[in-house]
């Protein structure tokens, strides 16, 4: 029998473009958990993001909203101080291929160290998804290509509107 001995699981990113990939995991990570909150890192190490952190909450919030179990937030600094600060002890990070192992190999042994309360667990998403990256996604709207096989209908009108052609 499986017995769930948590219920409140923190799924932190930079969601700079909110994907199906990302959706699979919280999707998942619901049936599982009591509470999941969906976090946006205000200092995730990515440069010049493409969307404010409001306006990531603000897709995140909209693309969510149905889900009962599940809230959006963002935080400063530390994700494992973060995680502790809402009572979450579960860190969950999405895996898509071999490429996404060794850093977030380093960051989950990180964090450990940091916090050896908080345990990190990966999950993976369906294999439709397995290839879908929010920078890729905005490279072929950037070229007009159509994304809406990799992004929900208010992400993908935000990406052209932010970055389409001729933008
Ligand atoms: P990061 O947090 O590294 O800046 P993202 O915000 O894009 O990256 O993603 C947040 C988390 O979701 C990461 O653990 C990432 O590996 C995972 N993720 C991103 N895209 C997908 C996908 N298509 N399928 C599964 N997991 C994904």
């Amino acid at each position: 029998m499986f017995i769930m001995t948590t219920s409140h699981a923190l799924y932190p990113g930079s969601f700079d473009g909110v994907t199906f990939g990302h959706l699979d995991i919280v999707r998942r990570a619901a049936r599982h958990y009591g509470l999941v909150t969906v976090a946006v890192a205000e200092n995730s190490g990515k440069r010049s993001p493409t969307f404010s952190v409001p306006e990531r909450v603000e897709m995140l919030s909209h693309c969510l909203a149905e889900m009962g179990n599940v809230e959006v937030r963002s935080f400063p600094g530390l994700t494992v101080e973060f995680a502790a600060s809402i009572g979450a002890d579960v860190i969950l990070r999405g895996l898509r291929a071999v490429s996404d192992f060794e850093f977030e190999f380093q960051m989950a042994m990180m964090n450990e160290n940091l916090a050896p309360d908080i345990t990190t667990l990966f999950m993976v998403p369906s294999p439709q998804f397995s290839f879908v990256s929010s920078s890729l996604v905005k490279e072929i709207a950037r070229y007009g290509g159509d994304v809406s096989h990799f992004v929900p209908a208010n992400v993908a009108a935000a990406i052209a509107e932010r970055m389409g052609p001729g933008k």
